[in-house]
This record gives C-alpha cells, sequence and structure tokens, in this order.
C-alpha cells in the first residue's frame, strides 16, 4: 500500500500537491499540519501536511517523494485546517497561499517551531544619574541604558540580537558595572491567573447584561454584536469577559483594526491583569511575531491582541474570540488573499464551538442585517459609561459662503467660542477625494501622475508632490508645465493648509495636526496625544486616524469640514463610510462632563440620510440606509464577486473580462447579474490598465458555484495569461 501526502505548497495553483513520504519517514511523524519539505520544479518549498490517503490522480510510479518533515507535532490542529480550507473554498484562493497566511515569515522559511527560553535585559541601577555618569566615557553602554531606560520592564533577548550594533559588549559592560542584569520574564509580568484588579466603579446594567449573556454561551458556539457608542463601556465588557475565559482556563483572541491602537488597549489589560499578553502586528520584527505565534500555539499566553492577520493564530485552548470596531474596512484584506477577519473570526468560532463578539459604535449593515436575521445576537450599550452625554449636532450650510482654506464663518466663531472658554477644539479634514493638488491659475494645469488616473499631492512640509497610489514623487515644480506660468496655487483641502490658516486666525492657538504625515516618525503620535491630553494643545487638525480609539476628554467643538464628498460618491457604501466617520469623530468629544458641539459643513442640508443621522442616530441613519439597499438589491440584502484584471497593455484587461462575462452569461443561471466589465474607479495605476466585473446575486450559494465551475476555464485562458487577475469574494472597495 502506497501512502501519499497531499500537501499545500505555497504557489498560485487552486490544488494540493502529491508527494510520497520521505526515504526512511518515521510514520509516527506524518500527522495532519506539520511541514513538510519538498521539490517544487527545480525549487524548495515548505508546505503543509493536509491528508494522507492511498490514492493519487498521479501515477505513484512517478511521484516525488518529499525530502523532509520538520515539526515534530504538528503546528496546525485539525480545526485549523479545516479553517484554512474553507477560507480557500470561501474566497477561491490557492490553497498553499491561504495556508502560508496562517503561519509567520519565519516559520514558513522552515525556523524551528521552539520558543527559545528568552531573557530579559533590565537595569537594575536605582539611581540612572549615576548609571549615566558611569557610562559618559562607554558610548555603546550609554546607548544601551537609553534602550533599557525606554523598556523599563526589560529588554527581550531576541530583540537585542536584532540590533546592529555591539550591543553584548555593552550589556556585559553594564552587568559588570552592577546596572543591569538577565532576568527570566519581564517586570511586573510574573504569571498569575488569579490576578485581575476590578474596576474602580460598578458597572451599569447594559454592561452586565452583556457579560451575563456571552458567559452564559461559553464554551458553545453563539455570535454576538455589541453595539455601543463610544465610551460605553465596550472595553470594560472586553476586560472582564477576557477575566471569565482565563479563570476557565482558556484563551481569548482580540483582534484591532489597527496597530496605533493595540498600545492603548494593551496598556489598559496590563494595568488590569497580571499574567502576560502575546501581541501580533505589521509593526513587530519578524521574530516577535513568530514568538507571539508560538506562544499563543503552545498555551503560555492566555490573551493574544492583535490586527487582521493574527485571526489564523492557533491557539491550543480557545475559549473566545473579540473583534472590536468591527465595521472598519482595514479588516479586509485588499490584496493577494482577500479575506475579511471579521467573518473569518466568525466562521473560526464556529469551527471551534466558541463565542464570538463583534462590537462597534457604529456597525456595518451586513452585522446589522445578521442581526435581522436571527444570526448574531444583538447587545446594546446604551449610553455613555459614568453618565457622560451624547453630543449636540448642528448642520452648517456653507452655500454661497467665502470659506477660508474650507472655514466658513460661521465654524471660526464655533472655533473662536470654544479657544474663550479655555476648552479644546477638534477639526476634522477628510482626505478622501480631497487631497491638496498643484492647479495652474493661469491655464488650468493641474499636477498628475504619470502612472495613474491621479493627482499627486502637495505635501508642503517637505516641499515635494507624490503620487498616493503608486508612490511616485518629484519636487514641487516652480512653474507650470502647460504654460510656464509661474501662478501655481494649491488646490483642494488638506490638514496642512488647514493648520496654516488657523494659526493664522488664532495667533495665539496651539494648533496641532494628526495624519499619516505628521506621525511617521515612531513615538510621534503618542507625543501629540500626550500634548492633547495635558492641554497643551488648543486645536487639532486631523483625517482619519482621528475616528479610530483615540479619546480626546477636553475636547467639546468637533468641526468636520466637508461631509458632502463621502455623500455624493460612486460607491454604494459611501453613506455607510460617513455616518461612521460622522459618528466615531462625534464620539472623541466631551467624554466626561462636558457637553460637545459637533458641527458639519454641508452644500446639501437637506440629504435625507443627513437628516436622519442628525435626529435618530447611527441607528436610525442604518435602517433608512439599509431599507435603501434593499430597494436597490445591494449587499446585505445581495451577494457580491468582483474580478479584476490589469495589464500594461490597455486592451487586454477588457478582453480578458469579457471572455469571463461571456462565459458566465453562456450559463444562463437563474437570479444572477453579471455586470461589466468597466473600467476601475481608478482606471490606470502605475501604468496599468485596470477594469472589473461583477457578479451579484441574491444567494450566496449561485454565486460560488458559478465561480467554482468557471475558474477551471478560466485559468486555462489564452487572454488569461496577458493579465494579472484575481476574484475578490464580498468585496469592499468596488
Ligand atoms: P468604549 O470601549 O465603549 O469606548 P470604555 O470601556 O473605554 O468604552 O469606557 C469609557 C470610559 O468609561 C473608560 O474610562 C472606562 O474606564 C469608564 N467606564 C466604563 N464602564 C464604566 C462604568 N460602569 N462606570 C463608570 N465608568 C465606566
Ligand atoms: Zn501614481
Ligand atoms: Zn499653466
Amino acid at each position: 500500500m502506497t501512502m501519499i501526502l497531499k500537501i499545500a505548497v505555497p504557489v498560485p495553483l487552486r490544488r494540493l500537491f502529491d508527494y510520497l513520504p520521505p526515504p526512511a519517514c518515521d510514520f509516527g511523524r506524518l500527522r495532519c499540519g506539520v511541514r513538510v519539505e519538498v521539490p517544487f520544479g527545480r525549487r524548495r518549498k515548505i508546505g503543509i501536511l493536509m491528508a494522507v490517503s492511498e490514492e493519487s490522480d498521479i501515477d505513484p510510479g512517478r511521484l516525488k517523494a518529499a525530502w523532509a518533515i520538520l515539526d515534530d507535532t504538528p503546528l496546525l490542529t485539525a480545526e485549523d485546517l479545516r479553517l484554512l480550507s474553507w477560507a480557500s473554498q470561501y474566497y477561491h484562493h490557492p490553497i498553499g497561499e491561504v495556508v502560508a497566511a496562517a503561519l509567520t515569515v519565519l516559520l514558513r522559511k522552515g525556523s524551528a517551531a521552539e520558543l527559545a527560553d528568552e531573557r530579559f535585559l533590565r537595569l537594575v541601577a536605582d539611581d540612572l544619574s549615576v548609571a549615566e555618569q558611569a557610562c559618559k566615557r562607554a558610548p555603546r553602554q550609554a546607548a544601551l541604558i537609553e534602550l533599557l531606560r525606554a523598556h523599563p520592564n526589560g529588554v527581550p533577548h531576541s530583540l537585542l540580537k536584532e540590533l546592529d550594533w555591539d550591543w553584548r559588549g555593552a550589556a556585559d559592560g553594564l552587568i559588570r558595572k552592577g546596572l543591569a542584569c538577565w532576568c527570566e520574564c519581564p517586570a511586573g509580568q510574573e504569571r498569575d491567573d488569579s490576578a485581575f484588579v476590578p474596576p474602580p466603579f460598578q458597572l451599569n446594567a447594559d454592561q452586565q447584561h452583556a457579560i451575563e449573556s456571552v458567559r452564559g454561551a461559553m464554551g458553545a458556539y453563539a455570535a454576538f454584536l455589541l453595539e455601543g457608542v463610544t465610551g460605553s463601556g465596550k472595553t470594560e465588557v472586553y476586560l472582564q469577559l477576557t477575566q471569565e475565559v482565563l479563570a476557565r482556563g482558556k484563551q481569548i483572541m482580540i483582534l484591532l483594526p489597527e496597530i496605533n491602537l493595540t498600545p492603548q488597549l494593551q496598556a489598559r489589560f496590563r494595568s488590569r491583569f497580571s499574567v502576560p499578553v502575546a501581541i501580533f502586528h505589521s509593526g513587530l520584527t519578524e521574530t516577535e511575531r513568530c514568538r507571539a505565534w508560538l506562544r499563543m500555539q503552545q498555551g503560555e499566553v492566555g490573551i493574544l491582541l492583535g490586527t487582521r492577520s493574527a485571526v489564523f493564530t492557533p491557539m491550543k485552548s480557545p475559549g473566545m474570540i473579540i473583534l472590536d470596531e468591527e465595521h472598519d474596512t482595514s479588516f479586509k484584506q485588499q490584496d493577494g488573499f482577500r479575506f475579511s477577519a471579521r467573518d473569518v473570526a466568525v466562521m473560526r468560532a464556529r469551527l471551534l464551538n466558541i463565542p464570538v463578539l463583534l462590537g462597534s459604535a457604529t456597525p456595518s449593515l451586513e452585522s446589522l442585517f445578521n442581526v435581522s436575521q436571527g444570526r448574531y445576537r444583538h447587545l446594546r450599550l446604551a449610553r455613555r459609561a459614568g453618565g457622560a452625554v451624547q453630543p449636540v449636532f448642528r448642520l452648517l450650510d456653507i452655500r454661497g459662503h467665502r470659506l477660508r482654506e474650507g472655514l466658513s464663518p460661521a465654524l471660526i466663531a464655533y472655533i473662536s467660542d470654544t479657544l474663550s472658554r479655555g476648552e479644546q477644539a477638534l477639526l476634522f479634514v477628510n482626505r478622501r477625494g480631497f487631497a491638496p493638488t498643484l492647479i495652474c491659475h493661469d491655464c488650468g494645469w493641474v499636477a498628475r501622475c504619470r502612472r495613474c488616473d491621479a493627482n499627486l499631492v502637495v505635501h508642503a512640509g517637505d516641499g515635494r508632490l507624490r503620487c498616493h497610489h503608486c508612490g511616485f514623487e518629484q519636487s514641487l515644480p516652480g512653474v507650470c508645465a502647460g504654460c510656464s506660468s509661474e501662478d501655481l496655487r494649491p488646490l483642494g483641502l488638506g490638514t496642512e493648509r488647514v493648520e496654516k490658516a488657523l494659526a493664522e486666525l488664532f495667533p495665539d492657538a496651539r494648533v496641532a495636526r494628526i495624519d499619516r504625515d505628521s506621525t511617521r516618525r515612531k513615538g510621534r503620535l503618542e507625543a501629540i496625544l500626550n500634548d492633547i491630553r495635558d492641554g497643551r494643545v488648543d486645536i487639532l487638525v486631523g483625517t482619519q486616524m482621528l475616528a479610530k480609539g483615540h479619546h480626546f476628554p477636553q475636547v467639546t467643538l468637533v468641526g468636520i469640514t466637508d461631509v458632502d464628498a463621502g455623500l455624493y460618491s460612486t460607491d454604494f457604501r459611501s453613506e455607510e463610510r460617513t455616518a461612521q466617520l460622522i459618528t466615531q469623530v462625534a464620539g472623541r468629544a466631551g467624554r466626561e462632563d462636558r457637553m460637545g458641539t459637533v458641527v458639519l459643513q454641508t452644500r446639501h442640508p437637506g440629504h435625507p440620510l443627513l437628516q436622519v443621522l442628525i435626529r435618530d442616530g447611527y441607528s436610525g441613519f442604518a435602517k433608512a440606509c439599509s431599507e435603501e439597499r434593499r430597494a436597490a438589491h445591494l449587499p446585505p440584502f445581495s451577494y457580491q464577486a468582483l474580478w479584476r484584471a490589469e495589464a500594461s497593455d490597455a486592451e487586454a484587461p477588457m478582453r480578458f473580462l469579457e471572455r469571463v462575462a461571456g462565459l458566465a452569461r453562456a450559463r444562463s443561471v437563474a437570479d444572477l447579474a453579471v455586470l461589466g466589465p468597466v473600467p476601475a474607479p481608478m482606471a490606470r495605476r502605475a501604468g496599468r490598465r485596470r477594469y472589473q466585473l461583477l457578479f451579484q446575486s441574491s444567494k450566496r450559494k449561485v454565486l460560488h458555484e458559478l465561480i467554482e465551475a468557471l475558474l477551471p476555464v478560466i485559468s486555462e485562458l489564452a487572454e488569461a495569461r496577458r493579465v494579472r487577475w484575481s476574484i475578490d469574494v464580498d468585496p469592499v472597495d468596488l
């Protein structure tokens, strides 16, 4: 009897590959979920053993033998493999690439799946000025002290090893001087499961009800949507549930949309639990990520905080999954393996038979639909915790008003009043579609990217023009490329220009700006946030980043400079996004005892959805918006899959998608709309032409069966070889 190994090899082919066991193989190690090193063409690949079988479509005499089994015990459990197989089928993505996405880079490359004993280097000196004095003549030791000071709990050995200077000599020197020492675990993280610091307040009735409901569901699959305005105490619910999961000896995974938010939540967990927390996001080194993965997989930690890609991390004893800000689109991967971490988390909970909790102040219409279908249970936190009041909304009709960098006289007056009361104002500038570009005042020439259908964006800070889509950049031109006029002016509204205008309008006010540029340097965001919290800022200007997670308790005025761009866009989800954004930004203000005012500038004060949002809040908006979607047969009342194709040849993507559309239409499937092909919203990017084709149906199954049937044919098309194509199931950016 021949034994055939079915292996998921990380290549873009939609199938498993058959191999014979390696020569002289210990059959006890042939367990599903171990890594296997195999010859693939002329290359070496590392795949995962998915199944062992007696059958192969290929004559066993022609099968190659695998080279080696890399693990003694499986890295992925049977449930993990089931989840990955499901994801591969659901997203129609090659299984080898899906499985690779569940591993870390180091594990993909074959690193040993062992948790080397970690050591931490820590300062022991009581008086650091003495230590600094002692190291004045030793610059490396001084540098190491600097690093250790920034990490009072100790710096892990694995991290020190990644430094590109001789830290070992410096460490030995400090240890000899009695200034530093090695220890087994970071300070304050000695494991003690019983230790949970209770909150300094009583939970309110809504919180208690939410916690009781989820607690009652533990040990089996159940999905919950926790809806609560910003500041209503959702995070407190997460903390209590985490405690509950740990007390049962289980592990919990908590997913967040942004790396920027992990330090805050991490701090809250650290202040309440004395157990170690594993962190997993793209801002870490590969060593750190691999370590977090292994600690979770081996059951060394009970809590994992991570972003999108953490959703596949194996858990030794899974207890629960929480996903915060579930409406956030960054949970959807937008290239390669295009999965939704939210939907994967729900499926994962189902396969593991554990509860999953999705939290948001502004739930997606998809999740609210799932509530209405009885798939998710709805839990609500109706009020702000601790009694803080909701802000008041004011619509400012700016039609016909003279604007100064987008600010109307009325908004300027609001800001002035706020400052005169000694309070803080926050201005939100919607950058989407409004990035400042350069225009010639004489001939109308606009600075455009040569490779994309996009305007170049002015970055006044470093005097450059940049394309936000392909990364092209150049210095600011002195004269117009069309008519050589020197009268080039910035067009559109950017945070930098609003900041400048405010500085001129309010010369005594301290203005701070939060956007990708101003916070690029490590530690900048934290520094600005501290300045705001400590009252060293009067006016805060920022982009989308302001809508996420951060708390600005002393801000009493929120101004939103332009809501129209979001209300009139080609993407059918743009109204939902805009309502979420407005609600999220508004929720940042007046958190404690002071009432906040939210001022919205618009040229469409009568827009029905805007009116509903202001009158009935987000819930009312969601209801009205859902009705519009239902009438238009749009998601969540239908399902979509989007084919994308691009090539440098202008014709090829269109021809390829026309073939796909033709094949689909030829099957005359009931309840299917084939829409397109049409040029993508950005029809040219980095010099490549882009087209898309949409499949839509009110039945998921119809879409999936069709795609399943078409894929083998499409992969063989001559037209397919001339383009780069992909399929996106449940697309979120059309
Ligand atoms: P959310 O995650 O919904 O934004 P948080 O859990 O961060 O809300 O709570 C907001 C603030 O209110 C926090 O400072 C938190 O400590 C506090 N808080 C939470 N629950 C209560 C409560 N029941 N009573 C008083 N304060 C609370
Ligand atoms: Zn470009
Ligand atoms: Zn010109």
